[in-house]
């Protein structure tokens, strides 16, 4: 038989993670605070706990996922947590995980801090990994019951640097969003729905992409940032055109104001002739 495993929180996330487990054929415990949501689970043959100690005491592995770290921290203080293995997939800080690490070591319990990247429905399909850090034992302990969540990816024993690793693809995600956001309010000024211009962005920014993603960290990483595509000073020069259209169109330039102050500090500081690479070098503080 597959080794148990206890999920505490039954959110859209929690809930998808515990029906992972249950088709994988673990047994599995669940709890949540409104009890409610255990129903739908129990239904499939999970367990329902009635509290968090209870919850924890079923199973080696204990898999946390609420809405916040804050959330982590009160459910689990005070709670036995001895020779437990304690996988914590709630989003959250580096900072956060280091210290809820040191938390769970003082109850016994081993860490291991996680970042999903993927949407519920993801769960268990091979477009889902989790990234992991923390305590490297456990891990390889469970990894066999973490894989049936979808790809393990081990980024390190500082239980902090899942989350560096969630929140700076996220950032990358981010980015995007705020591309697109601001494209279809700008060509929607005109008439264009975004159904009709989303073919043409969607080929643009992938294209973009593909290429830029690479040769931007090659430089970053060599601090070769001179350029022959594409200068600071040219980029500067454009972008004044891109804030007034927006503002001669009616759209609001608050995403974008603060890459043209990035861009002006950019000449300011001698480097006009180099490429947008020279951005990451430029936004370490
Ligand atoms: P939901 O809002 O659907 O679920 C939140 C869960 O947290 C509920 O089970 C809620 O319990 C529980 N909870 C909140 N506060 C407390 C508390 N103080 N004590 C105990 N339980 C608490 O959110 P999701 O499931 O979508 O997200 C959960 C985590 O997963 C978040 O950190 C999110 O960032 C992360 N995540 C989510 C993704 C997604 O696409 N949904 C993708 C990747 C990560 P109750 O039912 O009682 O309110």
């Amino acid at each position: 038989p597959l080794p148990p495993v206890s999920v505490l929180g039954l959110g859209m996330m929690g809930g998808a993670l515990a029906a992972a487990l249950l088709r994988a054929g673990h047994p599995v415990t669940v709890w949540n605070r409104s009890a409610a949501k255990t129903g739908p689970l129990v239904a499939q043959g999970a367990t329902p706990a009635g509290t968090v100690t209870d919850a924890v005491a079923a199973s080696p592995l204990v898999i946390v996922c609420f809405t916040t770290n804050d959330d982590v921290t009160e459910a689990l203080a005070g709670v036995d947590l001895t020779g437990r293995t304690l996988v914590n997939l709630t989003n959250g800080t580096p900072a956060q995980a280091r210290d809820l690490a040191a938390r769970a070591g003082k109850q016994g319990a081993a860490y291991i801090d996680g970042g999903i990247m993927a949407v519920p429905q993801m769960i268990a399909t091979p477009a889902a990994y989790i990234l992991y850090s923390g305590d490297e034992r456990a891990y390889e302990t469970h990894r066999p019951t973490l894989a049936a969540l979808g790809g393990t990816r081990w980024t390190g024993t500082d239980p902090g640097r899942a989350a560096l690793h969630d929140l700076s693809l996220l950032t990358g995600m981010y980015g995007m969003v705020i591309g697109v956001a601001q494209a279809f309010a700008l060509i929607r000024t005109e008439n264009v729905t975004a159904t009709e211009f989303a073919e043409p962005l969607h080929a643009w920014v992938s294209a973009m992409l593909s290429g830029l993603i690479p040769e931007m960290a090659t430089a970053v990483d060599s601090g070769q940032h001179l350029t022959d595509v594409s200068s600071l000073g040219i980029n500067q020069a454009a972008f004044r055109n891109f804030l007034t259209t927006y503002d001669d169109q009616g759209v609001s330039p608050e995403l974008f104001v603060p890459f043209q102050k990035l861009l002006d500090r950019s000449v300011e500081e001698g480097h006009a002739a180099d490429g947008l690479s020279r951005l990451a070098d430029l936004l370490k503080k």
